[in-house]
């Protein structure tokens, strides 16, 4: 998972793009960077960390010009170096300068990349997002495509998931695969202006006159002439008969006041609870969220109950997602900072503890722990998605499935390994209920059906 911001012809535009980094940076917290086009070049600015600390005022004054995107990322095509951190940039010795940012993972990476070394292309890293750069700059450049004959051209080859933006020094476009994986909208901004993100989070904070989706495989180019729609067939290039939204950007990944898939995750994720609720007949005396990924997931289940909403653990804002952390010593003394209970509170209570989704349990195990020895007389678990049993493909770094403790134990198990009283998962027949068009959405990690391999 990773975010993307562009905008098109602002003269605030390194400002611009720095903050809607900055609200989408629970995509992201490994590296972030960001190309500008000052009309003569490309200037490029990327380095491993936080929005806040790589884009300080001070830096942004070598950033000038008037088109720029940027990126935030975290790995998962390509180790933690700043090698394969975002944008990539080519510039050509015939003038042409290209910059791309991506988001998505391309599962035939290997293949599509020995097939351009075989043709002469170098690649500097191994990060899939310069792979879709070197790939329509080959074609556009070598083979005499356009840019968006290349985009096309791409769509044929490169499976798996891409939402993407390419600057050029005149224009901006911007593309997404055609199972439509991961979110991007656009919009324009009171001064005319284009702008593009991953979540729509990050428009709203300048206060755009309106934004709407890219839709898969669609590319949208933006010039001097304004927006043109490319709409291309998405059944031409894909396998399915319809997208395939990743279901975990609803669940987790996406902030709540994002429009995500042309609809609101806040709502989604109230009907994960209201379902979650239905289908239990536990009775406790509060209903509390792992925050904050699960605060609207419980807020549904306890309406839908009619027991009490609690916020029982307080989490430290200024520690990283922990799921996101990509080493294991770090993810495991993370959740002791993240997290503490209130005290004098759970004593002798009967606790609903909802969280998003189990990946490998020990979080969850030392959450059960803390809620305990705070005093809670019982502690149900209760999870607003079905068993992770399989690996993301598609720009999510879920683990080996040996790694997934679902893949390997039965729910009693997990149960017991976590040292919950009870726990119930979500049936993947309610999660589809929760939003609107449900065969539109990838459930890969929790049925293996995947839709392009
Ligand atoms: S496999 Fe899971 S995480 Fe990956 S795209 Fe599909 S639903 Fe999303």
């Amino acid at each position: 998972m990773c975010g993307i911001f562009g905008i098109y012809r602002n003269e605030k535009a390194a400002e611009l793009v720095t903050l809607g980094l900055f609200a989408e940076q629970h995509r992201g917290q490994e590296s972030c960077g960001m190309a500008v086009n000052d009309g003569i070049a490309l200037r490029l600015r990327k380095k491993m960390g936080l929005v806040k600390e790589v884009f300080r005022p001070e830096k942004l004054t070598n950033l000038q010009g008037d088109i720029a995107i940027g990126h935030v990322r975290y790995p998962t095509c390509g180790a933690s170096s700043v090698y394969n951190s975002q944008p990539h940039v080519v510039e050509t010795l015939s003038g042409p300068s290209y910059a791309l940012t991506s988001n998505g993972d391309i599962v035939n990476y290997i293949e599509l990349r020995k097939d351009l070394e075989a043709k002469g292309v170098y690649f500097a890293s191994t990060n899939d997002g310069e792979l879709i750069l070197k790939f329509i700059v080959y074609h556009v450049e070598k083979q005499g495509l356009s840019i968006i004959e290349a985009i096309r051209e791409g769509m044929k080859h490169l499976k798996g998931a891409y939402s993407s933006l390419l600057a050029t020094k005149e224009e901006l476009y911007m593309f997404r695969d055609p199972y439509g994986f991961r979110p991007m909208v656009f919009g324009e901004l009171q001064d005319g202006s284009t702008v593009v993100a991953s979540e729509s989070c990050a428009l709203d904070i300048l206060y755009p006159r309106w934004f709407k989706e890219v839709k898969p495989a669609e590319i949208i180019v933006v010039n001097k002439l304004g927006l043109t729609h490319i709409e291309n067939d998405p059944a031409e290039y894909r396998e399915t008969a319809t997208a395939r939204h990743c279901i975990f950007e609803h669940i987790y990944f996406s902030r709540p006041d994002s429009f995500v898939f042309g609809e609101s995750v806040y709502k989604v994720r109230m009907n994960i609870g209201k379902l979650l609720a239905k289908a239990d007949n536990v009775q406790a005396d509060m209903v509390i969220p792992v925050p904050d990924s699960s605060n609207f997931i419980a807020l549904g289940y306890s309406r839908e109950k009619g027991i009490p909403y609690e916020i029982g653990l307080i989490r430290n804002h200024y520690v990283g997602r922990t799921f996101i952390k990509p080493d294991q010593t770090i993810r495991d003394e993370s959740v002791y900072q993240k997290f503490n209970a209130l005290p004098y509170f759970f004593e002798g209570r009967k606790v609903i503890l909802i969280d998003d989704s189990i990946v490998r349990g020990t979080t969850l195990r030392k959450i059960t722990k803390m809620i305990r020895n705070a005093g809670a007389s019982e502690v149900h678990l209760r999870i607003g998605s079905p068993p992770v049993r399989y690996s993301c493909y598609y720009g999510i770094d879920t683990p080996t499935r040996k790694e997934l403790i679902a893949s390997n134990k039965s729910v009693a198990e997990i149960q017991e390994y976590i040292g919950a009283d009870s726990l119930q998962y979500l049936d993947i027949q309610d999660l589809r209920k929760a939003v609107s068009v449900p065969e539109d959405y990838c459930y890969a990690c929790f049925d293996g059906d995947y839709p392009v391999l």
